[in-house]
């Protein structure tokens, strides 16, 4: 049960007005479970604040009362971050109204957005004025740049572009005091102190409210070329990545790695999906190449890189995207990696990143160590492979039961993170700690790290009303 009392949610509510306020007789699943189904949260209040003073107000009044707070965007956070705890003593925020364009300056290639502009109309936004913004994820037609930058989001965009750290150039932050920090900023360089920025993009909503960002924009590309490629190994993939680098540079906008069981799953999963290759490899990577030039000079890129690659004896066949279509066709097998991969029952998942060098001795060394708990458990590792991240999932033996995923969650989760750790890599690379991971990093990070983060959360959010119970 709450112990906020009545009077105390009708100030809450008095703040955004009755109709921007859910109550307990209005249905809140959708803001109270998280889109893996693995937590959900109970709470008697959802605000949607239509400004930045009004989300000043909400945080002023939860810290004078000791109210806990959870932000909340498009809600399709992977560590679950963004719902409330089961007590029902924590309110949601959710920033979907807050979805203005305030500002776009092609000149300056900057763009102002409010937090809860959704990624996808921000990225249309940028097209329409023939502007690239190159934040790209499944999520992206309900995920939001607040959330994105909250969870600091990665995407297939991160090897030519950065991750959402390097796409933002300056915040406007409620703090945890509800005070409005102006920091939208629209400088490449500014060496005046502690980046405060860089202290909100990641924090998953534990030391603030972001309301709004200055963004980068891009020349949008005249060309884009997207090919698919089988090959027989990881390590030929990372040849293959290291080739394409070394001739396309920052052209290379995209290198994705697929398993077999990945493309067996799909074709078998969507029908109108097919194989783009003849035949069956036991790898497959999706890369794009970008031109500020020209169609065809990413044509000849790609072309090239490919004769190369097949000289070489790297790849055992490939093929280039005719049209735009096709590209998209690529594209969409990628995407239905995790939705066909969800098909095959019970899964344990790990989004971990190592060195990009270390991918393919990272899966040798993990497959024993997945096998010597359930030797029929099948890896379905794919993801980000230019950026060393590893969506390296395991999915239950064909003839497992309904508690496999319980069973065997720790058994295998335990050893694949210490050898993460063992490797230098992340036991988060793009999805953040949430609520999820926040054991985990506590037995990851070294006291010292743990210690300044833990600091940190103090110093900014001295009442704990910030997201309490995620990340430290
Ligand atoms: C199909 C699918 C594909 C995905 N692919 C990727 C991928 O390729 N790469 C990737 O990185 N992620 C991916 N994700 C995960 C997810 O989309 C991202 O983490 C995304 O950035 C979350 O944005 P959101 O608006 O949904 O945030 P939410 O889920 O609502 O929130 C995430 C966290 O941020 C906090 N938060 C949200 N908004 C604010 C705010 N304005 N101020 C302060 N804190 C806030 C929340 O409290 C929570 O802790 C995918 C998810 C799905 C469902």
């Amino acid at each position: 049960m709450s112990t906020l009392d009545a009077g105390l949610i009708d100030r809450f509510i008095e703040v955004v007005g009755t109709k921007n306020a859910l109550t307990v007789e209005d249905d809140r699943t959708r803001y109270t479970e998280e889109n893996r189904f693995i937590f959900k949260g109970v709470t008697p209040l959802v605000l949607k604040p239509g400004n930045t003073e009004e989300v000043a107000a909400i945080v002023r009044l939860a810290n004078e009362t000791g109210t806990a707070i959870v932000p909340q965007g498009g809600n399709t956070g992977h560590a679950a971050g963004a719902q409330p705890d089961e007590s029902g003593d924590q309110i949601v925020v959710s920033l979907e109204r807050m979805n203005a364009i305030r500002e776009i300056d092609p000149q300056a290639n900057t763009m102002v957005v409010e937090a809860g502009v959704i990624l996808e109309t921000l990225q249309q936004t940028a097209d329409g004025q023939d502007r690239l913004f190159p934040l790209s994820l499944s999520s992206q037609g309900s995920c939001q740049i607040g959330g994105n930058i909250s969870t600091n989001a990665g995407g297939v965009a991160v090897l030519s572009y950065g991750n959402t750290r390097n796409l933002v150039l300056g915040l406007e932050v409620v703090t945890a005091a509800g005070d409005i920090w102006n920091g939208l900023r629209k400088l490449k360089k500014d060496n005046t102190g502690y980046d405060l920025r860089d202290l909100f993009i990641g924090a998953e909503g534990t030391i603030g409210i972001i309301t709004a960002a200055t963004v980068k924009l891009f020349p949008k590309p005249k060309g884009r070329v997207a090919a698919f490629a089988g090959l027989a190994s990881v390590s030929d993939c990372l040849a293959l990545l290291q080739q394409a680098q070394a001739l396309a540079g920052k052209s290379l906008t995209g290198f994705e790695f697929m398993p077999s069981i990945g493309m067996e799953s799909v074709t078998h999963a969507f029908e109108t999906v097919r194989n783009p290759l003849a035949g069956k490899h036991d790898w497959y990577v999706l890369m794009e190449i970008s031109s500020t030039r020209s169609e065809q000079d990413a044509m000849e890129m790609s072309e090239s890189l490919l004769h190369d690659a097949q000289e070489a004896r790297i790849i055992s066949d490939a093929v280039v995207a005719q049209n735009e279509s096709q590209r998209q066709a690529f594209w969409e097998i990628r995407e239905l990696m995790p939705a066909s991969q969800k098909m095959l029952g019970g899964s344990i998942k790990h989004d971990i990143s190592v060195p990009v060098h270390l991918v393919p001795e990272f899966l040798e060394r993990a497959e024993p160590l997945v096998h010597s708990v359930d030797p029929g458990a099948r890896i379905f590792a794919f993801g980000h492979m230019g950026d060393g991240n590893i969506h390296y999932n395991v999915s239950q033996p064909e003839d497992a039961g309904d508690d496999w995923y319980l069973t065997k969650r720790e058994l295998i989760n335990d050893p694949v993170h210490q050898l993460v750790v063992a490797m230098g890599g992340s036991i988060s690379a793009e999805h953040g700690i949430g609520k999820l991971k926040r054991d985990l990093l506590a037995e990851t990070k070294s006291p010292v790290e743990l210690e300044m983060m833990r600091s940190i959360k103090r110093a900014l959010d001295p009442n704990n009303i910030m997201n309490p119970g995620k990340v430290v």
